[in-house]
C-alpha cells in the first residue's frame, strides 16, 4: 500500500467511525420518538448527550486536523470530482466550522435550546408569549455570539442559513421571496375565499386501518422495499437513515382527510433520496442529502408533484374508493381539486402549496429583524399578526395559533425556514426538466409505474449524496440558480384548471 493510500485510508477510517457514531445517535433518536416507553426519557437524554460530547471531541480533535493536513496534498492529485477528493474537501469544510465555535459556547447553545424548548411547550399551551420571550432573547444573544465566531465579515443572517443550506445568502434569497410575494398574495386573495371547491367529502376522520392500507398500496408502487424501509406512527413525522439500506419513515394518523397519506408520501421522498445514494459513499460523511433545501425538494416532489397530481389520482382514486366505499363515486378530478384547494390558515404545517411560502417569507423577514434588533421582541406578536393580515388576509386570534406555533424558534433553530421554500422552488425546477426528459411520465404514473422517475432521480440527484455543495449541485442538475418562475407557472396553470380562468389574476 502506498503512503498516499494509507494517509487517505486513515482519514477515512476516522471519518467512518464518526459517521457510525452519528448514525447510532440517529437510531437512539428514532427509538426515542417511535418505540421508547416514556419513563426512558431521562436516561435517553443522558445517552444522547454522552454521544454528542464524544462526537464533538472527535470531530474537533487536533488528530483529525493532522489527518486532514496530510490528506489534502494527496487529494490535490486526484480528479477533483472523485469521491475521495470530495470527501477531503467536505471534511475540511465541516472541521473548520466545528473548531471555530468554542466548546463553552456550543454547550451554552445546547443547554439554552433545551431550556427554551420546555418554556416554549408551556408558553404555546397557554398562548403566553411573554413567558417565552426571555428564552428567545437568550437564543438571539447566543446566536449573535455564534455569528461573531463563524463569519463576522458577512451579513449576520448568512451564518445561520449556512447551518442548513451551505453557501446560501440572505441577499440572494430576498429578491426571490419578493417575487413570490408579488405573485402569491394576489393569487391567495383571488381564490382563497372562493367557494368553488367543496372539500366536504374528505373533511372527515378515516379509520386508521384503511389509511394504512391505501398508504401501503401507494408506497409499494413508489418503491418502498420492506427489506430496506420501515414506516411507523409517531407524533411529529420525520425520516431518518441509519444506513442507505436502513431507512426509517414515520407518519401520524390522528389527522383529518388524507393528511396521513401525504405525510407518508413526503417522508418517502426524503427516504428515497438517502436510499439511492451511491453505495460506495455509505461509510462516509457524504452519505446524506446535499442540504435541507435539497432534501425538501425531494419530499415535496413526491408529495406535491406526484401525490397531489391528476395522473396519480387517476390511478389511485378507484383504489381509495375501494378502501373507503363511503366515498361513493368520488373521482380523480374531485380529489385533485380538494387536495390542491387554497385555504389561507394560521398554521404553516397545514398550509396548501399556494399559501405555504407566504408563511415561510413572514418568518424569514421577522428572523432578520429580530437578529438585527430592529424589531424588539416585545413587538414580535404584533408584527407577526400584521403580516398574517397583509399576506394571507386573516386575523390571528391568539399567539398559540400565531408566533408560538413552530418548534423551530423554541429550540433555537433560526435560518431554517427558508429551506422549505427553496425546496418548493427546486422541486418545480426539477419537474420542468423531468417533464422534458421523461415525456411518458404522466401515462406511467397513471399506470402506477414510477421506475423511470426513480432512476432519473438516482442518476441526477440522489447518487451524489453531499459530494457537491448545494449550489454546485444546483448548477449541475438545473444549470442555473434557484428560480421561482417554474413554480409560479405551474401553480398558475394548476389553479386555472381548478378555479377557472376568470378567478385567476
Ligand atoms: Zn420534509
Amino acid at each position: 500500500m502506498s503512503a498516499a493510500t494509507s494517509t487517505l485510508d486513515e482519514l477515512k477510517r476516522e471519518l467512518g467511525e464518526l459517521k457510525d457514531l452519528g448514525r447510532i445517535a440517529a437510531l437512539l433518536a428514532w427509538d426515542q420518538q417511535v418505540m421508547m416507553p416514556p419513563a426512558g426519557a431521562a436516561a435517553r437524554a443522558d445517552q444522547l448527550s454522552t454521544l454528542g460530547r464524544l462526537m464533538h471531541v472527535r470531530s474537533t480533535s487536533p488528530e483529525l486536523g493532522k489527518l486532514l493536513d496530510a490528506a489534502e496534498p494527496v487529494a490535490a492529485g486526484l480528479d477533483p470530482d472523485s469521491d475521495d477528493a470530495r470527501l477531503v474537501k467536505v471534511a475540511r469544510y465541516e472541521f473548520e466550522k466545528e473548531v471555530k465555535v468554542p466548546q463553552d459556547l456550543r454547550a451554552e447553545l445546547t443547554r439554552a435550546a433545551s431550556e427554551s424548548y420546555v418554556a416554549w411547550v408551556e408558553a404555546r399551551k397557554n398562548s403566553d408569549f411573554a413567558g417565552f420571550q426571555p428564552y428567545l432573547e437568550k437564543t438571539l444573544e447566543l446566536k449573535r455570539r455564534y455569528i461573531e465566531c463563524m463569519a463576522p465579515e458577512t451579513e449576520p443572517y448568512d451564518a445561520l442559513l449556512d447551518e442548513f443550506e451551505q453557501g446560501a445568502t440572505a441577499a440572494e434569497i430576498r429578491p426571490i421571496f419578493a417575487r413570490l410575494k408579488e405573485a402569491l398574495i394576489p393569487l391567495v386573495r383571488a381564490v382563497g375565499s372562493s367557494g368553488a371547491v367543496d372539500d366536504a367529502p374528505l373533511r372527515r376522520r378515516f379509520p386508521i386501518a384503511g389509511l394504512q392500507q391505501i398508504e401501503q398500496q401507494v408506497l409499494a408502487r413508489f418503491g418502498f422495499d420492506p427489506d430496506a424501509f420501515r414506516l411507523d406512527p409517531t407524533v411529529h413525522p420525520f425520516e431518518t437513515a441509519i444506513a442507505i439500506s436502513d431507512i426509517r419513515l414515520t407518519t401520524r394518523y390522528e389527522v383529518e382527510g388524507l393528511e396521513s397519506l401525504f405525510s407518508s408520501v413526503h417522508e418517502f421522498g426524503h427516504g428515497l433520496y438517502e436510499r439511492q445514494i451511491a453505495p460506495e459513499l455509505d461509510s462516509t460523511m457524504l452519505a446524506r442529502g446535499a442540504s435541507l433545501g435539497w432534501h425538501e425538494s425531494q419530499s415535496l416532489l413526491w408529495e406535491n408533484l406526484i401525490g397531489r397530481g391528476l395522473p396519480f389520482w387517476e390511478r389511485f382514486a378507484p383504489e381509495l374508493v375501494d378502501v373507503f366505499p363511503e366515498l361513493g363515486s368520488l373521482g380523480a378530478a374531485e380529489i385533485y381539486a380538494i387536495v390542491n384547494k387554497v385555504h389561507p390558515d394560521f398554521i404553516r404545517v397545514e398550509a396548501d402549496e399556494t399559501t405555504y411560502s407566504l408563511h415561510v417569507i413572514l418568518r424569514f423577514e421577522l428572523e432578520q429583524e429580530m437578529l438585527s434588533g430592529e424589531l424588539p421582541l416585545s413587538e414580535l406578536p404584533v408584527a407577526w399578526n400584521q403580516r398574517m393580515h397583509d399576506y394571507l388576509g386573516i386575523e390571528v386570534p391568539e399567539d398559540r395559533l400565531g408566533v408560538l406555533q413552530d418548534v423551530h424558534w423554541g429550540i433555537g433553530s433560526l435560518g431554517y425556514f427558508p429551506t422549505y421554500t427553496l425546496g418548493h422552488l427546486r422541486a418545480s425546477q426539477l419537474w420542468q426538466r423531468i417533464s422534458r426528459e421523461l415525456p411518458d411520465l404522466p401515462e406511467e404514473i397513471g399506470r402506477g409505474e414510477f421506475g423511470s422517475l426513480r432512476e432519473w432521480l438516482r442518476e441526477n440527484v440522489h447518487r451524489h449524496g453531499m459530494k457537491f455543495m448545494p449550489k454546485e449541485l444546483q448548477e449541475r442538475v438545473l444549470g442555473g440558480p434557484i428560480d421561482p418562475e417554474p413554480f409560479l407557472a405551474r401553480l398558475r396553470e394548476k389553479l386555472t384548471g381548478i378555479y377557472g380562468q376568470a378567478l385567476i389574476p
